[in-house]
Parts: structure tokens; sequence; C-alpha cells
């Protein structure tokens, strides 16, 4: 597939900052690098990233919403090598089954745990709300178009409440750059100038987020990941083919490939998007039926009470 990153094939090419052999090149910056500069390259983007938002402080615990993918395990790797040695920063795991038939296998993201000698917590959407997101699909007749709103907004809660159980003052995300400049796109093409504009507010009970691979694009990822994780199983969930969020995938991988810092644009525009709303600003509240943190309506028990409708009907 088209990028903003090729890897290099032959003949070989001498990194730009030592002239070893390199493994990439960056068209966004116009540089070869080695693997050793490639890694460098990363992370010390990824440690700016963090250092201009005080995303990891003194006393924090992080919570890293561990998938067992590419993104969450580069993540753990990362943060584990840049902050492991802190006695006062503890890191742990956090992985949430959603109940979708041979996506999801624990054995596997136990071992990334283990293997990185982090605690690991895991809660399913079946314990939690009583129904799996196959039930729930099932439930709208097979229909599955919505499946990804329904996962979103259950995992959300559901990964924010185990967090805050467990003392996280942090909760870290895998998300890369594709992702976010995927999401931009989205709203951007559903006309949702709420979601663009509305601006992040605290709530007591949510656990502040932080995405520190937000500004590394994925297959920039996928190496990093292919250098220092290892490989790992891609088993593909079987709801992602028809989210519009693969048409937006395409659509950006070919612009990018004429332009190479659309991405890196497409995130700022999002950036500077939010807060510009001029409607009601919802306060924080916590929901009367759940119990659990919301702003206005709680999308969570939105989600279960049409759940709950569909299997009556
Ligand atoms: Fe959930 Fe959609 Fe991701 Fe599948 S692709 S895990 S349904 S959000």
């Amino acid at each position: 597939m088209r990028d903003n990153i090729s890897l290099i094939e032959t003949p070989p090419m001498n990194c730009s900052k030592c002239r070893r052999e390199a493994i990439i090149y960056q068209r966004y910056s116009g540089m070869h690098l080695c693997s050793e500069h490639f890694t460098d390259s990363v992370e010390s983007r990824v440690k700016r990233e963090i250092r201009k938002h005080h995303w990891i402080e003194h006393g924090d615990t992080i919570g890293v919403a561990l998938s067992g993918g590419k993104d969450s395990t580069s993540l753990l790797h990362f943060l584990i090598k840049t902050f492991g040695h802190r006695p006062d920063i503890t890191i742990l795991a956090i992985t949430i089954d959603e109940g979708i038939a041979g996506y999801r296998d624990l054995s596997e993201t136990e071992v990334i745990a283990r293997r990185y000698g982090v605690p690991w917590h895991t809660a399913s959407f079946a314990e939690e709300y009583g129904t799996t997101l196959d039930g729930i699909v099932a439930g709208q007749g097979g229909d599955d178009r919505r499946s990804c709103s329904f996962c979103g907004v259950l995992r959300r809660r559901l990964v924010n409440r185990i967090a805050r159980e467990n003392g996280c003052t942090k909760l870290a995300f895998g998300f890369n750059l594709d992702d976010e400049a995927q999401s931009v796109m989205m709203n951007v093409l559903r006309g949702d100038t709420e979601r663009l504009t509305m601006t992040q507010r605290d709530n007591p009970g949510m656990i502040p987020r932080i995405r520190p691979f937000a500004v590394i694009p994925e297959r920039e990822v996928a190496l990093y990941a292919h250098l220092h994780v290892g490989s790992l199983a891609d088993h593909g969930c079987p709801y992602a083919h028809n989210a519009l969020r693969g048409d937006v995938r395409r659509l950006l991988n070919e612009y990018t490939w004429q332009h190479p810092a659309t991405k890196f644009a497409v995130r700022t525009l999002g950036k500077e998007m939010q807060g510009r709303s001029t409607g009601p600003v919802l306060t924080p509240e916590i929901c009367p039926k759940c119990g659990e943190p919301a702003f206005g309506t709680c999308r969570t028990c939105a989600v279960l009470d049409e759940v709950k409708q569909d299997k009556r009907t």
C-alpha cells in the first residue's frame, strides 16, 4: 500500500546520518535511516510529545490499553524502555475482550504483559454488560454497520473503569498518526462539526488519556514493532471491513503518496479545531443509572438500552 514511508529496495541506500545501510526512507523528511537512527527518530519524537503535554509525571500509574497488536505492544515496549527504571512510575496493562469470535486471544496479551513484567488486568463485555459484540450484531439482525460505534463506546467505559479501580492516573493508548488523521477526516466527511470543535473537558471519574504515538505514522510503528517487539499475531477484526475508516485510510494513503506531510497537516487541523465550539458546554456528571462519569446523556447507557430493545424485538 502506498504511504509516506518506503522501506528501502535495491540498490541499498546509506543512512543520511551515519552512512550505514538504511532500512527506511521517510518521504516527509527526505531522510534515509538505518535501524539505530530510525529507532532514535521514533523515540525522540515520542519523548518530545510526552514532554510537550506533560503526559507523564512523577508518581504516575500508567495503564496501557493493550490489545496485543503492533501499536499497543510497541507503546508498552517504549514505556518500559523509557520509564521502566523509574521507581516513581508504575506501568500496568489492561486488555478488554469485546467478545468477537476469532479476534481477541487473551492468552497472547497475557504473554506480552508477562514478557514486560507488568501487572495485567482484563475485563470482558460479557461480564460487564451481559452481552458480547457478536451478540449485539446478531441482535441487529446481523447488520454490522454500527459495530464500531457500539464497540468504541462500550470499550471506552470499561477500560476507564478498570484503570480507575487499579489506581491509574493516566490511560495510554497506542493510536498512531494515521489513526488520528483518519478520525479528523471521518468527522469532516460526516460534517460532524460538533465533534470537530468540541472542548475536551476533565471529568473526575475519567482517567486522563494520553496518545504518545500520535505523531508516528502507522508504518513506522509497524517497523518499530518489527525491530523491537518481534512478530505479533494479527487476527483482524471481522467487523473492520465496512467501516468508513477503511475508505478514509485508503484515501489518505493515496493522497499522502503525492503530498508526504498530509497526515501531519490533517492532525494539526483537528487539534486547531478543538475547543472552537460556540454551543453549550456540557458539564461533567455522574450518570444516575450506571454511576459512571458522563457528559450529558450517558452514551454507554444509551447503547445498552438500544441493545436491550433489539433483543426484545
Ligand atoms: Fe471494535 Fe470496530 Fe475495532 Fe472491531 S474494528 S475491534 S468492532 S472498533
